[in-house]
C-alpha cells in the first residue's frame, strides 16, 4: 500500500520525513490541515517495530489534531510529529536539536510541543533552533506542562458523562484508569477529591506505587483492567485501548480518558454505541492539554504574558461542546465518535471557506 492509499492518509497537506546522520533522529511530520491556522500538534518519541507503524501513528494522530483544534474552539491547523526510538535510552539536547531544525524547515506550518515521551527540556533543546515550540517552561509566554490541564478537562468530561449516564456526582463512583503518567495520574488526584473509588493499572510499577499511596487506589495488572466491575472506564495509556478484544470484556457504562486513539476502528464507537455504553470522544475530552499550548502560541505571537482566564474561558467552553455532541448523539440515536467527527468535519470545512 503507498502513503496515499493508506486510510490514515485522509488529504494530509503535507508528511515529512526527516533523518539527521549525526543524531540518529529518525522522524516523521505530519501537517493534516492548516485550515483554520497553522498545525499543532505534540511531537511522540516511541519505539515503533517499523518505520510504517510510526507513519501510521503520526497519520492518525496528526488527523485526531485537525479534529480535536477544531472542537477546542482554536485557530489551529492539525499536526503531529513521532521521534522513533526509546525515550528511556536515547535522548540526547543533540536529537532534540536535530528535531528543532526539522520543525523550522515547515516555516511555521507545524508548531510542537510535548507528548508521550518527550519532556519540557526535550522541547528547550528544539527551541534552540526554532520558535515554533510551546509547552515549554522558565519564560513569561510559558505555559508549562499542558497535562493538568488535559486532566482537568477530562476530570470534568468524566463527571460530565457520570452525570448523563447514571444521574449522579462522583462520590463512589468507581473509575478504572488504564495508565498513570502525566494525565492519568493528575485525574486520579482529582477523581480521588471528588470521592470516587478508583481501581488504576500502569506498565511502571513506581508510578504505579505513587499514584496508589496518593489516593488509597486499588491496583491490578495491565492485562485486567478491562474486567474490573467498574461504572468509568479512562484509558490514559497509549491507542487503541478500546477493540475487538476488549470490548466484549468491559463493565463499565461510560468510557471517558485521557488517552488519543481511543477506539481501534469506527466499528468499536457503534458496538460501544449498541451497549449503551457512553463514550466521550477522545479528541473532545482530551482538548485541555492543546487549550493550554494554544494559550502559550498566542502569547508568544502577540509578545504578551500568558493568560490562564483565556485558557479557563477555553475549556470552559469545551465542557458546553462536549455535552452539545453528547446531546447529539442521544436525540439522534447515534455513536458518539461519529457525531463529533461530523461537527469537526464541518469546523474545519467552513474555515477552508
Ligand atoms: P505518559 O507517558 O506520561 O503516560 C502514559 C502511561 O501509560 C505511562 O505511565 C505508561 O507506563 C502507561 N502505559 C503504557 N502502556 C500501557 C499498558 N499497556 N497498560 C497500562 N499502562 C500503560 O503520557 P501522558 O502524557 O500521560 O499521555 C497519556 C495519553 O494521553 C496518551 O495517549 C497521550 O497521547 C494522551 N494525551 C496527553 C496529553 C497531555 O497533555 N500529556 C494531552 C492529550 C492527550
Amino acid at each position: 500500500m503507498t502513503l496515499f492509499d493508506s486510510p490514515a492518509f485522509e488529504a494530509h497537506e503535507g508528511v515529512h520525513a526527516f533523518f539527521d546522520e549525526k543524531t540518529g533522529l529518525k522522524s516523521i511530520i505530519a501537517v493534516h490541515s492548516t485550515a483554520r491556522g497553522p498545525a499543532a500538534g505534540g511531537c511522540r518519541m516511541w519505539p515503533y517495530g517499523s518505520a510504517e507503524a510510526a507513519l501510521d501513528d503520526a497519520l492518525k494522530l496528526s488527523r485526531a489534531m485537525s479534529y480535536k483544534n477544531a472542537m477546542a474552539d482554536l485557530d489551529l491547523g492539525g499536526g503531529k510529529s513521532v521521534i522513533i526510538g526509546d525515550s528511556r535510552s536515547q535522548k540526547s539536547p543533540a536529537l532534540f536539536e536535530a528535531f528543532g531544525r526539522a520543525v523550522e524547515t515547515l516555516g511555521g506550518r507545524y508548531w510542537t510541543a510535548e507528548d508521550v515521551g518527550v519532556s519540557p527540556a526535550d522541547l528547550a533543546s528544539a527551541r534552540t533552533q526554532t520558535r515554533f515550540v510551546a509547552g515549554l517552561e522558565g519564560h513569561a509566554a510559558a505555559s508549562g506542562d499542558p497535562s493538568p490541564v488535559t486532566a482537568e478537562g477530562v476530570f470534568r468530561g468524566v463527571r460530565l458523562c457520570v452525570r448523563r449516564r447514571y444521574g449522579r456526582e462522583l462520590d463512589g463512583v468507581v473509575v478504572a484508569i488504564q495508565g498513570v503518567g502525566h494525565v492519568g495520574a493528575y485525574l486520579a488526584e482529582k477523581l480521588h477529591a471528588a470521592g470516587a473509588k478508583l481501581v488504576i493499572t500502569d506498565v511502571n510499577e513506581q508510578a504505579l506505587e505513587a499514584v496508589a499511596a496518593r489516593t488509597g487506589a486499588q491496583i491490578v495488572a495491565p492485562g485486567a483492567i478491562f474486567d474490573v466491575d467498574c461504572d468509568v472506564f479512562a484509558p490514559c495509556a497509549l491507542g487503541g485501548a478500546i477493540n475487538e478484544d476488549t470490548l466484549p470484556r468491559l463493565k463499565a457504562k461510560v468510557v471517558a480518558g485521557g488517552a488519543n486513539n481511543q477506539l481501534a476502528s469506527a466499528e468499536v464507537d457503534r458496538v460501544l454505541f449498541e451497549k449503551g455504553v457512553l463514550y466521550a470522544p477522545d479528541y473532545v475530552i482530551n482538548g485541555g492539554g492543546i487549550i493550554n499550548v494554544a494559550g502559550e502560541i498566542r502569547a508568544l505571537e502577540a509578545g504578551e504574558a500568558f493568560d490562564p482566564k483565556w485558557v479557563e474561558a477555553k475549556l470552559d467552553r469545551l465542557a458546553q461542546t462536549l455535552d452539545e455532541v453528547l446531546e447529539h448523539a442521544a436525540v439522534e440515536k447515534r455513536p458518539t465518535h461519529e457525531v463529533a467527527t461530523e461537527i469537526a468535519k464541518a469546523r474545519i470545512a467552513a474555515a477552508q471557506g
